[in-house]
């Protein structure tokens, strides 16, 4: 098996060594990251200038930095060599909720998805210290055993895994839809000019089967994904109400 493995808190991140160290045992790494920290990117993709790779030591592993976004990691990660699964992770931070929608972290794992391929992004919350990865491998390696061992590899195409520090189980999960404030807190600089932080405090409890609620639980989080966004329930009920001319 091939692996390309990307990440969007940059290609010297322990995270991503973490992974690749699992990720070895499947098959071929090959890593290719964005050269600095890109969290909370999304899903942008650099179109107006063109984008420079190093190759770059990372342990003993070929591996690529790019002064670019991790979707641009992916699509070159791919074009460099074909791959048939895109790992992304493991992040710095849960990508869990409405964080999936800022996630560079996700975008990685969805540009994979894109273009015909596998992605499956990993996320891991920090506290006052770095993860204690090696804890944690033997919880990641179960996690691709069990998707990249899957028959039917199209039904898990794209999945958003999510790992609490000492997990005592999988869960499957459905993403939460919480709402936030979306505060602006006014600060100043040192000179006194003004700033501002956006806060994204959650407005709704946890709900009970959520990835939230997975991971709160102690559960590694896993969560199907899907590139339609369509609210199909909506799409008919606006059909019904006005139908298309
Ligand atoms: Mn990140």
């Amino acid at each position: 098996m091939r692996l390309l493995l990307a990440n969007d808190d940059g290609v010297y991140s322990p995270g991503l060594l973490a992974l690749a160290h699992v990720a070895r045992r499947f098959g071929d790494v090959r890593i290719v990251a964005p050269d600095v920290e890109q969290s909370s990117m999304g899903h942008a993709i650099t179109h107006s200038r063109p984008l420079r790779v190093k190759r770059t030591p990372i342990a003993d592993f070929e591996a690529y930095r790019v002064n670019g976004t991790p979707a641009d990691c992916v699509a070159l990660g791919l074009d460099m060599g074909d791959a048939d699964v895109v790992l992304s992770g493991i992040n710095l931070g849960p990508n869990l909720g409405n964080a999936m929608w800022h996630s560079g972290t996700l975008a990685a794992a969805k540009q994979a998805a894109l273009l015909g391929r596998r992605g499956i992004a990993l996320s891991t919350p920090v506290g006052d210290d770095e993860p204690d990865f090696a804890a944690l491998a033997p919880h990641v390696t179960r996690v691709l055993e069990l998707l990249l061992s899957d028959a039917d590899a199209s039904a898990l195409a794209l999945v958003n895994v999510n790992f609490p520090p000492a997990p005592r189980g999988l869960c499957w999960a459905r993403q939460a839809v919480q709402h936030y404030d979306g505060v602006v807190v006014p600060v100043k600089d040192p000179f006194g000019r003004p700033l501002s932080w956006i806060t994204v405090r959650p407005l709704e409890e946890v709900e009970e089967g959520t990835d939230l609620w997975a991971v709160r639980e102690g559960y590694v989080s896993l969560t199907p994904l899907r590139l339609d966004l369509t609210d199909a329930a909506a799409l008919e009920a606006a059909r019904a109400r006005t139908p298309s001319a």
